[in-house]
């Protein structure tokens, strides 16, 4: 170990990738001022090969912990040149200062440059887990080198739990890394399990492999510089789920209450299956701390069916959607739906009433998807009377049967006589923001709900603003489920602010 050595805390090391000696030592500065513990300079991306001069350039005076990479294409890195003349740069490098090398397994232990005591020996797999994994990474742990890495592409995020799985049984410092999208919680989370390091990105586009976020995101967002091996872990399941906010929302709620807890970003393939592999292999590992999943689509009817009916909240049911698991200590689940409460309690807010209020009263929803399905149910629950209006008039009537509603198509709207009119359709979203389903807001309504929140101000809250009525946007929804999400796992009152903040920044920004 050397004097900068950060003292067992697992490594942040930012990959570099610049083509170039000098833009690779520039970005060596740019690492530290980032916050990276170390980094890993590939030397196999400069182009030309370094010479004896650059080797010595790149480390004369390095601000962090060094780690020194040559990979061959054959590995899956980009140097073309002979196996001696790789491994004299790795040579080359421990003389002039380098603190790791980075050697693979395959390299004969007699050609590898030394000492072990400052070799990282590596093996990749960039085409799936390997079916041996446990046995590979028990070889390289009983190796004489220092540190074992293993790196292998993620099919599914169950393969990033077994990367957790060869940290625990590891003896001496090991790396293990599942790459692509789906096994990014094995960098997230890598501190948590006591990994040696994990590797970020100095910037977008500057990885090194699949799936590496960027130092920034590693540090403010997924804050892993203040892991521990207590930290409580929480995600979102979906696909598509590298655009939600929810990551974002909870870890700055995590920081605000002073929580040692991290929510990371779960890309679980479409079919029931994946979501039941998933979900098997996760309750299969208590040590992993998870305490509660965010559910998106298409998954939120498989968590109904996985937690089962007994163990979710009765609208949940009704609605035939969870999105809320909660795990205890035991493993026990129990499957919520925060859609609903973060759409009705939004709506009572913004009318200065409480939920039982809503009983007597009229209702237009406009539109009968996912989230028209989840409103009419809670509406119906706590007997307002609803009106449905959609595009497809069987799909309206169909949910009106089920909750006793009424149904038209949308050419009725203009007959439209309610005190509430709630949109759950996609116009007057981003992009085409200059639509509205009513030109003008009938004289009965006293409360517009429009659940969009790409813009927040849309033209039908707009309109709602001018006739004078209660104006309930898709942000306050948004966040209200968000706040049912973190107090249904924490029992905690959530810093609701603090998570209002996050959304509106970012829906800003993606308006940008
Ligand atoms: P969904 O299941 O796909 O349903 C879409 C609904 O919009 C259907 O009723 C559809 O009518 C209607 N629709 C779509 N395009 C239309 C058009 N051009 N003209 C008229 N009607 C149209 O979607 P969802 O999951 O329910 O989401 C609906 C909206 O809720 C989204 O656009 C989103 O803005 C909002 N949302 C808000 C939050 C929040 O937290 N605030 C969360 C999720 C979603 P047909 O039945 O005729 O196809």
């Amino acid at each position: 170990m050397t004097d900068k050595d950060p003292a067992g805390r697992t490594r942040l090391i930012c990959a570099l990738t610049a083509t170039s000696a000098a833009a690779m030592r520039s970005d060596m500065f740019g690492a530290a001022d980032a916050g990276a513990d170390a980094v890993e300079l590939r030397l196999d991306y400069l182009d030309p090969r370094p010479g004896k001069r650059d080797i010595a350039d790149l480390l004369a005076g390095a601000p962090l912990e060094t780690i020194v990479t040559c990979r061959p294409t054959a590995e899956g890195g980009r140097f073309t040149g002979s196996e001696p003349d790789r491994l004299a740069i790795l040579a080359e490098a421990l003389r002039h200062g380098a603190d790791w090398v980075d050697v693979e397994a395959a390299v004969p232990p007699h050609y590898r440059p030394g000492p072990d005591g400052r070799v990282i020996l590596s093996r990749h797999d960039f085409k799936r887990c390997p079916s041996d994994l446990a046995a590979l990474a028990a070889r390289l742990d009983g190796s004489d080198a220092a540190v074992s890495k293993i790196a292998f592409a993620a099919e599914a995020c169950e393969d990033a739990l077994r990367a957790f799985d060869v940290l625990g049984h590891c003896r001496k410092p090991a790396l293990a890394l599942a790459m692509k999208e789906a096994g990014v919680i094995s960098r997230i989370l890598a501190g948590k399990f006591g990994a040696f390091g994990t590797f970020a990105a100095l910037s977008p586009g500057a990885e090194s492999a699949p799936g590496q976020p960027t130092i920034a995101e590693l540090i403010d967002l997924y804050r892993v510089k203040h892991l521990t091996a207590a930290t409580e872990v929480y995600g979102v399941i979906g696909c598509p789920v590298a655009h939600s906010m929810s990551p974002a929302i909870h870890n700055a709620a995590f920081a605000a209450a002073g929580m040692d807890a991290c929510y990371v970003p779960l890309l679980i393939q479409p079919g029931e299956d994946d979501f039941r592999r998933f979900m098997d292999a996760l309750l299969a590992r208590p040590w992993l701390d998870w305490r509660g999943l965010s559910v998106t689509i298409p998954h939120k009817e498989h968590a109904l069916r996985y937690v089962g009916d007994g163990a979710c909240d009765e609208l949940a049911v009704r609605i035939g959607a969870v999105n809320t698991i909660t795990i205890a200590p035991d493993g026990t689940l129990a499957g919520d739906n925060t859609d609903y409460a973060g759409a009705i309690d939004a709506l009572c807010a913004g009318m200065g009433i409480p939920r039982e209020g809503l009983a007597g009263r009229s209702a237009a929803v406009i539109g009968a998807g996912g989230v028209a399905r989840a409103i009419v149910a809670a509406l119906a629950h706590y007997r307002c009377e609803v009106i449905i209006y959609n595009r497809t008039v069987e799909r309206g009537r169909r949910l009106a049967e089920e909750f006793g509603a009424a149904a038209f198509g949308l050419d009725k709207l203009d007959q439209l006589d309610a005190e509430i009119v709630i949109n759950c359709t996609s116009v007057g979203m981003h992009p085409n923001v200059d639509r509205s389903h009513l030109a003008s807001i009938p004289p009965r309504v006293a409360a517009v709900f429009d659940t969009i929140y790409n813009p927040v101000e849309t033209m039908l809250i707009r309109h709602a603003r001018a006739a004078d009525c209660a104006a309930i946007t898709g942000l306050d929804m948004f966040v209200n489920q968000a706040v049912a999400q973190f107090e249904r796992w924490t029992a905690t009152p959530a810093p609701r602010e603090v998570m209002r903040e996050v959304v509106a920044r970012k829906l800003g920004a993606t308006r940008e």
